[in-house]
């Protein structure tokens, strides 16, 4: 990676994109460049906790939501975001937010694009935008999509986050990045959801098991703590990478 990547994010609610790639989008932070679109707060499928509080209401637990992720952005080392609050569970996609997703495809020109895989056992917000960002790249490269000042864009390589239940889900990596660099930034940035508090330690483990992974799989014995991803093509190139 180098400053001529750009890296794309899209996460479906306020977290997604801090426990499934918080190392990776640090990374490319610091060397590259990252634009991370988060579509919901998740206000009512992904914060249970604020829910327990007596009288809580929708705009709070959004206000509590946005203020996390301000913190968790910062850690990461991410300045271009944007939060476009569609309401979550359940989260529908139409021609109007496509068409939004495929300006901001324009815009950005990204090299890679990442967001969440095809399938995940427990989250229909998560496929729906799987789907959804699938969709907006294809079309972002359409000469005949045509919305006026954006040119079209090449196709980007797509990747998908790890989901939570992951073979329950059907998930094999098919790319490990390692994040030893950035780990401590990504911890930071679970540290700063406090809706979610169980997930902190779930996604520590999971960046030491894949790390165990990415040092088997490469004899790279520095590698700490990893990030597993699928990818929605083949990879292509002019050698083995
Ligand atoms: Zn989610």
């Amino acid at each position: 990676m180098d400053k001529n990547s750009n890296l794309l994010v899209v996460s479906a609610h306020a977290a997604d994109f801090v426990w499934r790639g918080g190392g990776v989008i640090a990374k490319y932070a610091k060397h590259a460049n990252v634009s991370l679109v988060i579509l919901s707060y998740g206000a009512r499928g992904e914060s249970n906790d604020l829910w327990n509080i007596e009288g809580q209401t929708l705009e709070n637990v959004k206000k509590a939501r946005h203020e996390e992720i301000e913190e968790a952005v910062k850690q990461l080392g991410v300045t271009d975001y944007e939060i476009w609050d569609y309401e979550d569970y359940h989260m529908e996609m139409n021609s109007e937010r496509m068409d939004r997703l495929v300006k901001k495809i324009r815009e950005v020109k990204p090299t890679d694009i990442l967001t969440h895989g095809p399938k995940d056992a427990f989250n229909p917000d998560h496929e729906a935008v799987s789907k959804f960002v699938f969709e907006a790249s294809v079309l972002s490269t359409s000469n005949g999509v045509r919305l006026d000042g954006y040119a079209t864009a090449k196709q980007a390589r797509l990747f998908g986050f790890e989901p939570h239940q992951s073979e329950i889900s059907d998930f094999k990596p098919e790319v490990i990045l390692d994040i030893t660099e950035t780990y401590e930034q990504k911890e930071a940035a679970m540290n700063c959801f406090a809706a979610q508090p169980h997930l902190i330690d779930y996604y520590g483990s999971r960046a030491k098991l894949r790390g165990n992974h990415a040092r088997r799989c490469s004899g790279e014995k520095e590698y700490r703590y990893a990030e597993a991803f699928t990818r929605f093509f083949p990879y292509v190139g002019g050698e083995f990478i």
